[in-house]
């Protein structure tokens, strides 16, 4: 007889068509899939993060087994579980005499690593879930000085053929940003994504996640995400029916309370295998073709996916494995504390990671000019930053989160993702938010004990690195309107600033 060879499922590779199993004969192989207490805790995940993870895999294990693929599975509970991987395919190979496994390729140098160094034969297959693979991402960044997001995406929407008439963009522009930075809505029209009773496999998840995770960060209920790719659909054609056409319009505003507003609650799904990102986008174009959804938010939602999601994918793999640890910035300061208790007086940051503690989710302009902006205007080290976003929202996987938090967010890569930093005083989320009405700083106050922490942190940060942003020509207005402030305001903001900053240092409430 044949020796059965081992095929690896990844908690994130739940998608039936994923390349180990393509590779694989459902009458010879056996499937593994293992939750493990190193994958669970190498940074302090949220605990509905686990949970989703936990549930849509045992969901998955379920529908392999009906369609007649031989599963082991092993819970974090099981006696014999060696907390693992690589510990559970050793164990598996001994008890089934195995010594091939069929895998694909992790989305993290880590278990990449982890992998090669296992003394069995790897076969490791390309994660074929994404438009551009390695080798496509490569040939593009081939003898390119700067690699833009921007020509990527064309790039991508020439692939795809998504949105494109002939060989030109749709409607004769390939970026419809400029409609898309209206501010929060007055009244909103959709109530927030579809949210699922958890059934038997997931209220078992739950039990035994509260039990075992308890003190972890994060609300574990109430639990809504949908945890199968049945469910994950019904949630979507919801969201491009309701929530598409006013997708683009408002989404960059943001509305205390208003944890969702119409943003799609796709990126964990498509992520773990739930949702094909093609599959999404094409939906998404279908809503167009038919009239349903205005071209300014349909091309936003498909760049979101097409563009950056690719493109940040390629950038983690393209930068390799000491990404995560660059510091162009050379910040030092600790992550504060309400980065995980919200005990802070700034409203904007207390709402952002209240939301974030209670549904693992922010959205993309919280997650940039609030928490981002923040850790960046303060000089906290771009590490623990990344660890924090790695650690606290459900749809956060290293090659995801490391190029938005290193890159995007916190410049800590010298300009590879973004090329300015995304900074802003009080000014943009006063006019980007509610918050301000609420806070106990006030935003027109520039100066002074209560001046908001923004307004004082945004200069203190462009006098501080001015040798390496002054000649920036998207910031050189800025340096500009600073130096023509009178000498001892600027004095007074910079103090004001190093005030706060000892504060902060000091773990007073701020
Ligand atoms: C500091 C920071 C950290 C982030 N960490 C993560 C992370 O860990 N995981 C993650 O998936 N996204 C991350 N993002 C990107 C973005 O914020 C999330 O993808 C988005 O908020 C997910 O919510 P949504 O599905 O409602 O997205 P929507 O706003 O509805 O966008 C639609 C789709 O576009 C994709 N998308 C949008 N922006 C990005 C982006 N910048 N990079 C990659 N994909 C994008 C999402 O996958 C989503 O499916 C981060 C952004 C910042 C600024
Ligand atoms: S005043 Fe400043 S700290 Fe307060 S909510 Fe507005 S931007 Fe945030």
């Amino acid at each position: 007889m044949v020796a059965p060879r081992l095929v690896l499922i990844l908690g994130d590779q739940c998608s039936p068509d994923i390349a180990a199993l393509q590779e694989a004969d459902r009458t010879r192989d056996i499937v593994v899939m293992a939750e493990v207490a190193e994958e669970a805790s190498y940074v302090p995940h949220h605990v509905k993060k686990i949970a989703f993870l936990f549930s849509v895999m045992r969901h998955f294990a379920e529908d392999l087994r009906a369609d007649g693929w031989t599963v082991e599975y092993t819970k974090l509970d099981a006696p014999e579980n060696t907390g693992s991987i690589d510990g559970e395919l050793l164990r598996y190979a001994t008890k089934h005499g195995a010594t091939e496994v069929l895998a694909t390729e992790p989305g993290e140098f880590r278990l990449i690593e982890r992998l090669e160094d296992m003394p069995l034969d790897v076969l490791t297959f390309e994660d074929r879930r994404f438009i551009a693979g390695h080798e496509d991402f490569e040939t593009w960044a081939e003898g390119r000085k700067q690699l833009r997001m921007e020509y990527f995406y064309r790039d991508m929407r020439r692939k795809t053929g998504l949105l494109m008439d002939g060989d030109q963009p749709e409607g004769g522009k390939w970026n419809y940003d400029h409609d898309n930075r209206k501010p929060a809505p007055d009244g909103l029209t959709y109530d927030g994504p579809m949210r699922f009773t958890p059934d038997q496999i997931t209220q078992e998840v739950l039990q035994f996640v509260e039990t075992r995770f308890q003190g972890s960060f994060g609300a574990l209920r109430p639990f809504w995400f949908a945890t199968t790719r049945a469910q994950a659909q019904q949630h979507l054609t919801r969201w491009l029916a309701e929530a598409l056409p006013s997708f683009g319009d408002y989404q960059d505003a943001m509305l205390s309370g208003e944890r969702f507003l119409y943003h799609s609650i796709t990126s964990l799904y498509i992520h773990v295998g739930l949702l094909d990102p093609l599959e999404v986008c094409q939906a998404a174009e279908n809503a167009y073709k038919s009239g349903q959804a205005p071209l300014n938010a349909v091309e936003g939602f498909i760049r979101q996916i097409i563009g950056w999601r690719e493109y940040m994918r390629g950038i983690y793999f393209h930068e390799g494995p000491n990404y995560t640890s660059r510091n162009i910035l050379q910040h030092d300061r600790k992550l504060p504390s309400f980065f995980w208790d919200a005990m802070t007086d700034m409203a904007c940051i207390r709402d952002t990671v209240e939301a974030t503690r209670d549904e693992a989710y922010a959205h993309h302009i919280q997650r940039l000019m609030i928490t981002g902006n923040f850790a960046l205007l303060a000089g906290i080290d771009p590490a623990e930053v990344h660890e924090w976003y790695l650690a606290v929202y459900a749809d956060a996987y290293e090659w995801v989160e490391a190029p938005n938090v290193i890159g995007m967010s916190q410049f800590a890569d010298g300009g590879i993702v973004g090329s300015k930093p995304y900074i802003s005083s009080g000014n943009y989320l006063n006019k980007m938010s509610n918050y301000c009405k609420g806070c106990a700083y006030s935003v027109k106050d520039k100066t002074g004990p209560n001046a908001c922490p923004f307004n004082t942190l945004y200069w203190h940060f462009l006098d501080r690195h001015r040798d390496r942003f002054e000649m920036n020509p998207r910031l050189a207005q800025m340096y500009r309107t600073w130096d023509r402030m009178a000498e001892d305001r600027r004095a007074t903001v910079l103090s004001d600033a190093t005030l706060f900053l000892d504060r902060l240092d000091e773990g007073q409430k701020v």
